[in-house]
């Protein structure tokens, strides 16, 4: 933990409930191995105070806040200026305090593209099945986009669905296309030719199975997952039995995190700190 001064600025963590996040382990590991005279608190925000929330910040000199679960959307409005991530996504997590106003990111994107770049190659040219159009999955159409590969965005609503791709191509996809999830063929043809298929719904969670298909997938594909707890999920153990490379989100939520402390403080964190207290974390949990 770094130590408390007269001297040190706040950080924050604003979502609600926020009781269960990683983000103050890993934000202050790594702040106490860079000597920084910053310290980062969870603060529990219902809704309707999150621009008091933010004032408050403000008020009080703090430096940023990371925004969670349910204030991503809403956070872009009390934003000065957005990162060209946060506007194509429509979310920020990453609030940053400056002399010329808030600025809003959305680190979420380069945490993910990171993470299947360490773990999968280049995938330019080639095309990923995501599963999904909540905001995470906002993001990993960008992150899709930004990889060079072609989107196939699969959902229970497929407006939705079709949202998605049309923002992977706004993105600069080279394609993108959406599939009813309830269009069993459809789903079924788009995996057996992809890549590389991304879980960014909430299944999982509570070791909810995939839809069939996503629980058999072919053997020449690879597999992602956003959840990292429980690790592996459901998804990430089929996959694995059936020899298919399976990666768990943790990698991405340690790399948004780094991505945000370099963006308040301007120097690199030692990742492999901040990945450490996330283990640690979650083997304590
Ligand atoms: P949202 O609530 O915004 O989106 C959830 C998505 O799951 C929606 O598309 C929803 O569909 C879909 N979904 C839920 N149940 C079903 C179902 N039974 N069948 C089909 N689709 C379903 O959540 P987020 O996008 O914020 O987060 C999604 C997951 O990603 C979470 O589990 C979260 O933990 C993880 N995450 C991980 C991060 C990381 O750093 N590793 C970062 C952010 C999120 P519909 O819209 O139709 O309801």
């Amino acid at each position: 933990m770094p130590v408390v001064r007269g001297s040190t600025r706040l950080l924050g963590l604003l979502g609600h409930p926020v009781a269960h996040s990683l983000s103050p382990v890993m934000h202050n590991a790594a702040i106490a191995a860079m000597g920084l005279d910053l310290v980062y608190v969870p603060l529990d925000v219902a809704p309707p105070r999150f621009g008091d929330a933010v004032q408050g910040l403000v008020a009080v000199g703090a430096l940023g806040a990371n925004v969670t679960v349910p204030h991503k959307a809403i956070a872009v409005a009390v934003c000065d200026h957005l990162t060209r991530e946060a506007r194509l996504v429509g979310a920020v997590n990453t609030l940053h305090v400056t002399d010329d106003g808030i600025v809003g990111d959305n680190t979420d994107v380069v945490g993910l593209y990171d993470d299947l770049v360490n773990h999968f190659g280049s995938l330019h040219g080639g095309e990923i099945v995501l599963l999904g159009t909540g905001g995470a999955a906002r993001a990993a159409a960008v992150v899709i986009a930004r990889l060079g590969a072609r989107a196939v965005v699969v959902g229970r609503r497929p407006d939705a669905a079709e949202g998605l791709a049309e923002l992977a191509r706004e993105a600069g996809a080279p394609d993108a296309r959406a599939v009813d999830l309830a269009d069993g063929a459809g789903v079924e043809s788009a995996i057996a030719t992809a890549d590389l298929v991304v879980n960014a719904t909430s299944l999982g969670l509570h070791g909810e199975a995939l839809p069939p298909a996503f629980m058999s997938l072919p053997t020449d594909t690879r597999a992602y997952d956003l959840i990292y707890n429980p690790a592996p999920t459901p998804f990430l153990a089929a996959a694995t039995e059936r020899g298919v490379p399976a990666v768990g989100g943790l990698g991405m939520l340690v790399g948004q995190a780094a991505a945000a402390l370099r963006r308040w403080t301007g120097e690199q964190p030692d990742v492999a700190v901040m990945r450490a207290a996330a283990d640690e974390a979650l083997a304590g949990s």
